[in-house]
């Protein structure tokens, strides 16, 4: 490809919208454009690497017995109905009418259609298992779309579903799976870790994340250094922490203390010199049309996922002012559990150890001290609700837990009768007898995966890709163009690498050399040759790899076979 004759609209500055470095250097090197919030048009570069990494996961997907297909982006509202989900997405659903006022939505992901194809389809025994997969668009009217490809609205998906007899069929097909995630991003060149997941809106019993390590990733991974433990901190369970560290002592008498203008943890434990460990910050979540307390040590974070297992809702988040004051008769800088009536009280593990704690006292303005759960206040259950925090014991080898980031590209599902159940898909056995299909799915993220690459792989000067997902191998820079040697030795290299199997782009914009090292850089080849005086009187070629600082001069005679082994290496 002839630079003058492709199409990669370069920025020399940094649009002031993209706030992560993927966003900032994929608009910056001229690889996407914003259509509206989270839809992006992908330019030829761009296409390239999106080409790249969905060929891999073709591949493995095909090795690892999926059949290709490709299913309807539009769905009829009547499968959503069937499974209940046409209400449970929410507002997260893209939704559309036809002329007959018929309902439908764009597919935020696929069980109910592709589950109805196989209800019709699947009668016997002998047609299982069976392992689909396609990649496409899907839509999702994410709440708070951002950060570029990261979280779109409409994005590019590898889904598969796998349909087995039983559940040993589906322990197959999801180490299947599980194995070909390995190799995808492996083959991928990035660093990542798999980890334990909770299975949320798609349900489900057992799933795991692929997650790509890097700094500006939303996920939070808990991990263990001594052995395989890893973990989404969403699900990562949690026992009573630093117990050690809690001096015994006698239940106190419960008393009131004044306490004016205190209304955050940070001023109560200042103000009355004590521990935010011997606090418990009382909470009031709206759980769809349910007000539910749950309480917490002052110094924890709260883990909502958590307290939407022990109290299943579709909604939860926090209650209004007006609601808490309904309830407690007090403003919310005051409130805690002592007296609360009416509403279901959860509290985590922690609470139940705590002896002379501090609460509010749903008093303005006054907190309570030596507070102690089952003698002052009564709660529906102990339940772990928190997050993990880093030097915890590892739930599997109870070493030191460490927490990292990551960006969650792939996830599996072990979805077991779910969704076979609620469609009815059933198969005859050996024996003529009925029994429920039983699931998988797995996808990868394709957009959010180009986006991961760029988070995990740049420098001050622009995107460095692995080799395998990288738009061409190597750019080919003639110092001038208005040379006639220069173009001459160019012209005949860009020839013997095309011809070679390799992918090079031939940068013969009438531009200053400067102009096209940092586009070269920022744009990510991996391998730049350069074009001079010196290849001209000397035959050697400038030859650099976007990975490294120093360059490297090669006869011309050898440029071929360098660029060979190193893109084999
Ligand atoms: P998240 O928790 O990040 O919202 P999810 O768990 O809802 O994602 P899945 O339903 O597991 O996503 O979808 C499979 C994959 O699709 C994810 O692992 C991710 O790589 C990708 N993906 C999901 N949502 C988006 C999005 N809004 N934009 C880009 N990619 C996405
Ligand atoms: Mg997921």
């Amino acid at each position: 490809m002839r630079m003058t004759e492709t199409f990669v609209p370069t920025l020399r500055s940094t649009p002031a919208e993209a706030e992560i470095i993927s966003h900032q250097l994929l608009l910056r090197a001229g690889y996407i454009r914003k259509g509206a919030a989270g839809v992006y048009t992908y330019l030829p570069f761009a296409h390239r690497v999106l080409r790249k990494i969905q060929d891999i996961i073709r591949d493995e997907m095909n090795k690892a017995g999926g059949l290709e297909v490709l299913l309807p982006i539009m769905q009829p509202a009547e499968l959503w109905l069937e499974t209940g989900r046409w209400h449970v997405y929410g507002d997260e659903m893209f939704r559309l009418k036809d002329r007959h006022n018929r309902d439908f939505c764009l597919g935020p992901t696929h069980e109910e259609i592709i589950t109805d194809l196989i209800r019709g389809e699947v009668s016997s025994y002998r047609q299982l298992p069976l392992r689909l997969y396609q990649i496409q668009n899907k839509y999702r009217d994410e709440r708070r779309p951002r950060f570029g490809l990261m979280r779109g609205r409409e994005f590019i998906m590898k889904d598969l579903y796998s349909f087995d007899k039983d559940e040993e069929g589906l322990a197959v097909s999801y180490k299947k799976m599980y194995d070909a995630y390995i190799n995808i991003f492996t083959r991928f060149g990035l660093e990542f870790r798999p980890v334990e997941a909770d299975s949320g809106a798609i349900g489900g019993d057992a799933s795991h994340e692929f997650m790509v390590l890097a700094e500006n990733g939303e996920a939070s991974i808990v991990y263990c250094n001594d052995c395989e433990y890893a973990a989404n901190i969403e699900i990562a369970p949690c026992g009573i922490g630093d117990s050690d560290n809690i001096i015994p002592e006698d239940n106190k008498e419960m008393e009131k203390v004044h306490t004016p203008n205190i209304k955050t943890i940070e001023q109560l434990t200042g103000f009355m010199n004590i521990d935010s460990k011997k606090c418990i910050k009382t909470l009031f979540y709206q759980a769809d049309e349910q007000v539910i307390a749950v309480l917490i040590r002052g110094d924890r974070n709260i883990n909502e996922i958590k307290v939407q297992k022990v109290h299943p809702c579709y909604n939860l988040q926090f209650a209004s002012e007006e609601k808490v004051e309904e309830i407690t008769g007090c403003k919310i800088g005051f409130v805690g559990p002592v007296g609360l009536k009416n509403i279901p009280v959860y509290a985590d593990l922690e609470i139940k150890g705590l002896v002379n704690a501090i609460c509010g006292a749903n008093e303005v303005p006054y907190h309570l001290n030596n507070v102690n759960s089952e003698r002052d206040f009564r709660v529906n259950g102990y339940f772990d609700f928190r997050f993990a925090e880093p030097g915890e014991p590892c739930p599997k080898c109870g070493s030191h837990l460490e927490i990292t980031r990551g960006i969650e590209v792939g996830q599996v599902f072990k979805l077991g009768t779910k969704y076979s159940t609620a469609l009815n898909a059933t198969y005859l056995d050996e024996n003529g007898k009925e029994n429920l299909i039983v699931m998988g799915c797995y996808g990868i993220g394709v957009t959010r995966t180009m986006a991961a690459a760029v988070e995990q792989n740049y420098d001050d000067d622009g995107i460095i890709w692995p080799m395998s997902i990288a738009p061409y191998h190597v750019v080919i820079i003639p110092i001038s163009t208005k040379d006639k040697d220069h173009m001459e030795i160019s012209e005949k290299l860009y020839k013997e690498l095309t011809q070679q199997g390799i992918e090079v782009v031939l940068d013969d914009r009438n531009e200053r050399p400067g102009v096209k090292f940092k586009d070269a850089d920022l744009i990510g080849f991996p391998i730049r040759l350069t074009i001079g005086k010196k290849s001209v009187n000397e035959g050697l070629i400038e030859y650099k790899l976007r990975t490294e600082d120093s360059s490297k001069e090669i006869p011309l005679s050898i440029i071929a076979e360098t660029v060979i082994n190193y893109l084999r290496s």
